[in-house]
């Protein structure tokens, strides 16, 4: 078996066409959707996410506002920021570039947004809406794999899901998001005991634990779908995923590359996080 290798670039195009409509629009009411990125210290690959980010909003008629603080700035500065930032009519969605210098709290930082306006999804009351199945801003990385599958239109009802990772922004919003669409889920992490016993059961697969080659192809069942969320460098400089991806090709119905598979979903929902916002905001 030859895997379709699932184009997020192409699939990631596509939504941003309808984003940029909903932003013209939100315009001609007289309403520029804003994104507020806030960034502590100067992490080189958090710069170029959110200069990727700003890009993006660009594209698509965002207006997105960047603020900066030096890797030593008192958190209460950036606490006073977002208050700031909750409080104006002209911005939509927030959100703190992570990770951030040790002497912060993240959770204090991620409560202080508004509900309304954490476009990340990381606010607890947005976590509470994954829960219960009510979510008002889907966490982007996973929303983005949930559009793939939607996209190539591979059923999640009732599927083996098997996702790799339980990190609070990829591997348990990722978990919830499917067993809300009727999968039958398993999480595994780093202290999971023989993980392919787990693996070999997935109708499909979702990896985001950073760790290349992690998932070979004897792990997994012929014919499945693998989501390859991982993004690692490798010493000779190449980008790599969480699995075998050359091995894997062979032998599973569909794949996503890295890069260029779940990366451009997670900024392309971020967009999509910030236009429902403004739309919401507006009154439709
Ligand atoms: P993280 O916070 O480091 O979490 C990694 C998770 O993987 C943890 O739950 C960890 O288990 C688990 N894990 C680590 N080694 C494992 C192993 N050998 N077997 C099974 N599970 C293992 O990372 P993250 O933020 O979730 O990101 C995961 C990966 O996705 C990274 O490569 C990151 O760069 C990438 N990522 C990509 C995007 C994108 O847009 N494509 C977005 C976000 C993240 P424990 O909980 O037991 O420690």
């Amino acid at each position: 078996m030859t895997a379709k290798i699932i184009d997020g670039v192409a699939v990631s195009a596509k939504i941003r066409t309808d984003i940029a409509t909903r932003v013209t629009k939100l315009r001609e009411r007289g309403i520029t959707p804003g994104l507020a990125v806030i960034m502590v210290g100067d992490n080189p690959a958090s710069a170029v996410y959110v200069r990727n980010k700003m890009r993006a909003c660009a594209e698509v008629g965002i207006q997105s506002f960047k603020y900066s603080f030096p890797a030593d700035a008192a958190p209460q500065q950036v606490l006073d920021t977002i208050a700031e930032l909750n409080k104006r009519d002209d911005i939509h969605g927030i959100l703190v570039q992570l990770p951030l210098p040790p002497h912060f709290a993240i959770a204090q930082v991620l409560q202080t947004i508004s509900a309304d306006k954490d476009v990340d999804g990381f606010h607890l009351y947005n976590v509470g809406g994954l829960v219960v199945g009510d979510t008002v801003f889907p966490p982007c990385t996973p929303y983005g794999v949930v559009k793939l599958l939607e996209h190539e239109g591979i059923e999640i009802e009732g599927k083996n899901v098997v996702v790799v990772g339980a990190s609070n922004i990829v591997g348990k919003p990722m978990a919830l998001m499917l067993m809300q669409r009727d999968a039958t889920v398993c999480i595994c992490h780093a202290k999971t005991r023989d993980l392919a016993q787990f693996t070999i059961l997935a109708d499909i697969l979702v990896v985001a634990a950073g760790k290349p080659n992690l998932i070979l192809p004897q792990m997994v069942r012929t014919g499945a779908v693998v989501i390859d969320v991982g993004i690692n460098r490798l010493p000779n400089g190449r980008l790599v995923g969480d699995t075998d991806f050359e091995g894997l090709k062979e032998k599973v119905s569909y794949i996503t590359p890295v890069p260029g598979g779940v990366g451009p979903m997670t900024v392309t929902m971020l967009l999509a996080n910030t236009v429902a916002s403004a739309e919401r905001a507006s009154g439709g």
